[in-house]
């Protein structure tokens, strides 16, 4: 097996809103050499191809290729969607069979569609939770903001072929598992090679872990519909990752995206493994 990471562009984020909860005070040194002056963060649109001997799987779209110009200017993105980020990296999207969601924001759903409308990756599957389809197509205004609902209809009959309902092995060694807490639905995808030769899991946990502050389980960002469940859930997750040495891959994280956690009082600190080369 082997794990590509994968960045489908980047764009802009409130840097408060990434905070959520968390002062200022505590905040803004982390950050200082990469905020903006209007209080942005650049955030990338990671994505990871695994590929497996029984067939491709690809984790997160990005914005893709069909964000009107009004938002595009608004969220300041920019650089390869996923499509050509794909073919960059020498592979064909078209043999794609899988394509895992952790869930179905606008930054990680957009890249579903090509920029006539077509199906991205014509031969996959799309595996989000049916919960995540359900509270995403769903009413409440609080809720879908986050949500692209006129592009989600023009995939929901694809989606619906692909749902899980729960806890799913995709393939042999590649698992979703229903997380909650960011939206309703949202998954983490882990992988796990097989046989004396496998390495160490590798775990995305989507946007319960976007950048390395996110490894305090009580960091979490104002994006997140419900937050105790994040908390609860990561402090899980966490523990689990920590005592079998997962690396991590984060879902927004530009500069050391790829690491693990380790142990810091009554939480865990992220530690990067390797910095991308481009
Ligand atoms: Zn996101």
């Amino acid at each position: 097996m082997r794990v590509a990471l994968v960045q489908a562009g980047t764009f802009w984020s409130d840097a408060g809103a990434l905070f959520g909860p968390v002062p200022r005070i505590l905040w803004d040194r982390l950050v200082s050499d990469e905020l903006t002056p209007d209080w942005r963060l650049g955030q990338a649109l990671n994505c990871l191809l695994i590929e497996t001997p029984a067939g491709r799987v690809l984790v997160e779209t990005g914005i893709g290729e069909r964000l009107g110009d009004k938002a595009r200017k608004m969220r300041q993105y920019s650089g390869d969607p996923i499509l050509p980020a794909l073919r960059l990296a020498g592979f064909d999207p078209a043999t794609v069979d899988v394509v895992a969601m952790s869930h179905l924001h606008f930054d990680h759903a957009g890249g579903l569609l090509d920029a006539s409308g077509a199906h991205a990756f014509p031969r996959a599957t799309i595996v989000a939770q049916r919960a995540e389809w359900e509270i995403a197509l769903g009413t409440n205004s609080r809720l879908v903001a986050s949500y692209d609902q006129p592009e989600l209809h023009l995939v929901s009959d694809w989606g619906a072929a692909g749902w899980a309902e729960g806890e799913r092995e995709l393939l042999p060694g590649v698992t979703v598992l229903p997380t909650g807490g960011h939206s309703a639905g949202h998954q983490a995808v882990i992988v796990r090679g097989q046989g004396p030769a496998a390495g160490r899991p590798v775990a995305f946990f989507g946007d319960l872990a976007m950048r390395p502050w996110s490894a305090n389980p009580r960091w979490i960002t104002a994006f997140d519909d419900f937050p105790l469940d994040s908390v609860k859930v990561k402090s899980e997750l966490f523990r689990q990752a920590l005592a079998e040495d997962w690396t991590l891959v984060l879902s927004h994280e530009p500069r050391t995206p790829i690491g693990r956690l380790v142990a810091d009082r009554d939480r865990y600190a992220y530690q990067p493994v390797r910095t991308p080369t481009g």
